[in-house]
């Protein structure tokens, strides 16, 4: 999480980022829940660089510091309307890796599993792996300089955050580093096994209950089960609704 401060020097985090074309977008704009998280630094939706300052004033975003009251989207110190701030760029290398951090992060807190507090305490200290020297922790750094802490981080080994002495977790987070999220990895695992079935057709006959449909369905309903599991869903849904029931698209045992 981005602390709370009263004077954001350059370089240095604010409470909250925003992306201006989410809030262009909406008909009561509002800041989003994730826009909190110092290891989100683009917009999943617009693709664009998040921000974390007015472009009029410099200042950080305050809208708790309001002296009148006035729409969130409007600076509270200086009345810029932020849905006009101009577009920031993120490297699609950068994006991909803040994609596969936000997937094994939930993938971790789901399963439970131990090493997340690790997980975290590496993830604080990506401007060290990154040779950032503006801080040493992530929650202390700005919007632009965790973006070019990323964009850094995407273009060297991927150690620094899947090394773990459990082999699995460390191959399970390289799985989601090199897919670049764990929906595209997922996806891929459904085309090679959609794959895979059309060269065993018509081989044998299904079994029931083992359709991939209703396989995916039921651990999208899992998955869902986690916070803010938006994106696995719409793919599983979008996977489903593209099936073809006449297809012989099922999974066998062996
Ligand atoms: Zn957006
Ligand atoms: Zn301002």
């Amino acid at each position: 999480m981005l602390p709370l401060r009263e004077n954001a020097k350059r370089n240095r985090s604010t409470w909250i980022q925003y992306c201006p074309f989410c809030l262009a977008d909406d008909e009561a704009p509002y800041f989003r829940r994730q826009w909190r998280l110092a290891s989100r630094v683009s917009c999943f939706v617009h693709g664009c660089g998040l921000r974390d300052r007015c472009p009029a004033c410099r200042g950080g975003i305050a809208a708790f510091d309001q002296t009148e009251l006035i729409p969130q989207h409007f600076c509270a110190r200086c009345g810029f309307d932020l849905c006009r701030a101009p577009k920031a760029t993120v490297k699609a290398a950068a994006r991909r890796l803040e994609r596969a951090i936000d997937d094994i992060c939930r993938v971790e807190v789901a399963k439970g599993s131990p090493p997340i507090n690790g997980l975290v305490s590496r993830l604080l200290r990506a401007p060290v792996a990154a040779d950032v020297t503006s801080a040493k922790t992530l929650t202390n750094l700005s919007t632009s300089a965790r973006i070019r802490c990323f964009e850094s981080l995407a273009a060297k080994p991927d150690d620094w955050l899947a090394a773990d002495k459990d082999a699995t977790i460390a191959h399970r987070r390289r799985l989601i580093l090199a897919a670049g999220g764990h929906d595209r990895l997922i996806a891929r695992f459904t085309d090679l096994l959609e794959k895979h079935q059309d060269s065993l057709r018509p081989k044998r006959s299904s079994p029931p209950g083992t359709d991939l449909p209703v396989l995916l369905t039921a651990y999208a309903r899992i998955m869902t089960g986690t916070r803010h599991f938006v994106r696995w869903s719409e793919i599983v849904s979008a996977r489903i609704s593209a099936y073809d029931p006449n297809q012989d698209l099922t999974l066998r045992p062996g």
